[in-house]
């Protein structure tokens, strides 16, 4: 026994050795779930012809490196990284209470705000309850959706790229736990304005939690837009989701929250992971509170690429949905592989949806250029 296990270390590597596993792996009972659900897939790495400088413009992130300041509390906090992080994210809690003027009992944060959707949905959902939200939207709700046990509903969005707030109403039965309202749509890029989400409010009932993601919050310039936090302050079943993986540049830290009232609240804490949000990413998201201004600045020179881009596509003919993200949509069907082509060949990495359409990233303006070149080539439509 102990010399075939020797010359197998000895003269093959870990793949090789690994080649014939036990027998028992193949009968390990996984749920069913599984295998029906998409991984979820990441927006790819930078990659570019040689010669040409690579961007990425796949994942939404923020082009910028943290500031200084933020760099130097990150670098601080890795001196305790022996210690467990604070269980409570006791002092980001506050801040962000202090910065948001809500009380402290109201936030819940998590390993990025996906991790505090799941939250969500393992708080509120049993096996076949339903989950609504539009189509196409974040890829993340269906995969956290189904891994609850519970059952997305879909509902697909206008011609604009909308979400469709009646249709999403008509989808509700009594099977309905959550509905999920993304604003700024990603990867679409229009907002929900206020005025049709109080509408909608008004009649979903309200034993059913609303969750108004708000990734991009800080990205949003229409004067109609949802204001989450308003619409949470006076309804007991709305919920306000924020990251600081967009604007704020911490992605790689995975940090994010809710507002919630008082009893969710304390139900997102009951699903959260123990010690999941690590202590050098609660020092640096109050170092980047704390550094509003100077990110704000990054944050209104982003919202002028994004508008210098839309302009330029409209100029160029280009029919687009409104943007109030850091990102445009090409809705372009079976034209999404010939474009995401074009992109990677001019050394631009974005994010293509099979034939529904290619997001693009907002990112550094040599990047917002070459993009505008690529789309003039191929011709607007
Ligand atoms: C990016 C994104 C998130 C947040 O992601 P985290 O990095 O997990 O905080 C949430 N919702 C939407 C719609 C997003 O696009």
């Amino acid at each position: 026994m102990s010399d075939t296990t020797e010359s197998v270390t000895e003269s093959a590597t870990p793949q090789e050795a690994y080649a014939a596993p036990p027998a028992s792996a193949t009968t390990v009972r996984l749920r069913e779930v599984l295998a029906q659900m998409p991984d979820y897939k990441p927006g790819k790495p930078a990659a570019a012809p040689a010669g040409v400088t690579a961007y990425k413009l796949s994942s939404n992130e923020n082009p910028y490196g943290p500031l200084p300041s933020v760099l130097a509390a990150i670098d601080d906090a890795a001196t305790t990284v022996n210690r467990y992080p604070d269980m409570a994210v006791t002092a980001l809690t506050e801040r962000l209470a202090k910065a948001l003027d809500v009380p402290a009992e109201c936030i819940a944060t998590g390993t990025g705000s996906v991790a505090v959707l799941a939250q969500i949905v393992n708080a509120a959902c049993d096996a076949g309850d339903e989950v609504v939200f539009a189509w196409r939207s974040f890829e993340a709700y269906p995969i956290v959706t189904q891994l609850a046990g519970a059952k997305p509903v879909m509902v697909g969005l206008d011609e604009q790229a909308r979400h469709r707030l009646d249709a999403m109403f008509a989808a509700i039965t009594d099977r309905t736990r959550v509905i999920l309202v993304c604003t700024p749509n990603n990867p679409t890029g229009p907002c929900v304005h206020q005025a049709e989400l109080e509408a909608f409010l008004d009649k979903v009932p309200d034993d059913v939690i609303v969750v108004v993601d708000e990734a991009y919050v800080e990205f949003v310039r229409d004067p109609e837009a949802v204001r989450g936090l308003d619409v949470w302050r006076h309804r007991p079943n709305v919920v306000v989701l924020r990251t600081f993986s967009k604007a704020y540049g911490l992605a790689g830290l995975r940090v994010g929250y809710a507002v919630a009232h008082p009893p969710v609240a304390a139900a997102l804490r009951k699903t959260a992971t123990p010690f999941g949000v690590n202590s050098v990413a609660q020092v640096a998201a109050i170092a980047s509170l704390d550094a509003f201004d100077e990110l704000n600045e990054r944050v209104e020179s982003l919202v002028a690429e994004r508008d210098r881009v839309v302009q330029a596509l409209a100029d160029q003919g280009w029919r687009l949905p409104q943007s109030d993200a850091n990102f445009v949509w090409f809705p372009l069907g079976p034209d999404s592989t010939a474009f995401s082509t074009a992109c990677s060949d001019a050394g631009l990495t974005v994010r293509q949806y099979g034939d529904d359409g290619v997001r693009v990233t907002i990112g550094e303006v040599e990047a917002n250029s070459r993009l505008i070149e690529v789309a003039a080539a191929f011709g607007p439509r």
